[in-house]
């Protein structure tokens, strides 16, 4: 058996990088950033408010209960052609660019008008309620390195700088196909006798598509060498990565390992991880090959152990791995120590909610309890039990709200 992070090194190792290209902002959400930002400007690019108040003389409010004769006024988006002397306060609003003269806001709650002047409460120092020019990005700075995700935040960003035109790698595009003579479409009527309804491929779909990438659906394909081969040629010409669902175990009907095996440079391997151990992977016509197993629970998890990084890793990304943090086990679990083990489990605890249970069997084919769970409780190889109480290991493979309003 293969440890896990030796394959998955071996398949990240094998990823080419894709190419770039420049995208509209509201093309960019998900996509890894190919070149670093460099902004353009300051931000803010003025001093400017961050109060509705006075902009005032710092020293003039030295002495609590000042009354300051106010000059004019200033909104968000005009400019003072006025300077605050001695003596002397502008009302200005949240945003507004600072006048000359002054160093410091004082909050509109701080002061009272008394006969068209106004009478300041606090004494402040310069700077109070100022934002200063560069205060949150300096011109010229980097601000993302390449290898960003970007997510709705950093187009924010980018559009505070007005980089409208992010240089981000090409969406990798990916073919699916799922493999068995079983198999009947979901949509498929009455289950004929000894039939299952494929859900492997719109499962891998899904995915997929949550993972930001493009698709090409090549269907069902029977356990049929010939028409295998037609498919695979067609994934090879027109996708970035192939991945298939099924036949890659030890069966006699396992055609993706019978036709890969003698044809390409397709290895299958015996990964140390559970589930997910049969697992198919090398180039097919210089395309990366993913041949998951059949079982749905360990499509999802042979998914996220390298599908997944892959697609991450083809367009650049820095990190390619879901996140993790440490639970505490509401419960006791049994692990094979000899492999890498994903037990499917959900939050089940309060105050704090770091407590875990799995949601229901675990055997490979049981889809349901995956589709319920929040994480995966990751035990490592060696791992023989986890007590009650004890920490455990969360990969956070959802970022799906875990907590009910009360
Ligand atoms: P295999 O690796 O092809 O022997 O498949 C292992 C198990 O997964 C068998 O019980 C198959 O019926 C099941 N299976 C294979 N492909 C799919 C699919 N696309 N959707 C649901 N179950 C599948
Ligand atoms: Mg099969």
């Amino acid at each position: 058996m293969r440890p896990l992070p030796e394959m998955r090194a071996e398949v990240l190792g094998v990823m080419g990088q894709l190419d770039s290209e420049i995208v509209a902002l509201d093309e960019a959400l998900g996509r890894v950033l190919a070149e670093p930002l460099v902004s353009p400007e300051s931000v803010p690019h003025f001093a400017n408010s961050a109060m509705d108040g006075y902009a005032v003389r710092s020293a003039d409010t030295a002495q609590p209960g000042a009354l300051l004769e106010i000059l004019s006024e200033v909104p968000a988006g005009q400019v003072s052609g006025l300077a605050v002397g001695e003596g002397q306060a502008i009302k200005i609003m949240t945003g507004a660019p600072m006048p000359e003269g002054a160093d410091a806001v004082i909050r509109v709650e701080e002061t009272k008008v008394e006969d068209g002047r106004v009478r300041i409460a606090a004494s402040v120092p310069a700077g109070n309620s100022v934002r200063p020019v560069g205060g949150d990005i300096s011109e010229g700075e980097t601000v993302f390195a390449p290898g960003t995700r970007l997510s709705a935040v950093h187009i924010g960003v980018l559009a505070t700088v007005g980089a409208v035109k992010p240089v981000v790698s090409r969406i990798p595009k990916v073919a699916v196909m799922s493999t068995g003579d079983e198999l009947q479409p979901p949509d498929g009527g009455a289950l004929a006798p000894g039939m299952i309804r494929d859900s492997n491929r719109p499962m891998i779909m899904a995915m997929l598509a949550e993972t930001g990438v493009d698709t090409i659906d090549l269907g069902r394909i029977s356990d049929d060498a010939g028409q295998l081969r037609d498919s695979l040629g067609r994934a090879a010409s027109d996708a970035d990565l192939i991945v298939t669902s099924g036949g890659v175990s030890m069966g006699d009907y396992d055609v993706i390992k019978l036709v890969l095996r003698e044809e390409s440079e397709v290895g299958f391997f015996q990964v140390a991880m559970k589930p997910g151990k049969p697992f198919g992977f090398g180039l097919f016509e210089g395309v990366p090959f993913f041949g998951l197993p059949g079982n749905p629970v360990s499509v999802l998890v042979s998914f996220e152990q390298f599908v997944r990084p892959a697609l991450l890793q083809m367009q650049g990304a820095t990190a390619v791995l879901r996140p993790r943090t440490t639970g505490i086990a509401g419960q006791r679990f049994a692990s094979d120590p000899l492999k890498e083990e994903f037990v499917r489990v959900a939050f089940t605890g309060s105050d704090p909610q770091l407590e875990v249970r799995q949601t229901g069997g675990q055997s490979s084919n049981v889809l349901s309890a995956a589709a319920k769970a929040d994480a995966f409780a990751v035990m490592p190889v060696g791992t023989e039990e986890v007590n009650p109480g004890d920490p455990v290991i969360l990969e956070l493979f959802r970022a799906l709200e875990t907590r009910p309003f009360p």
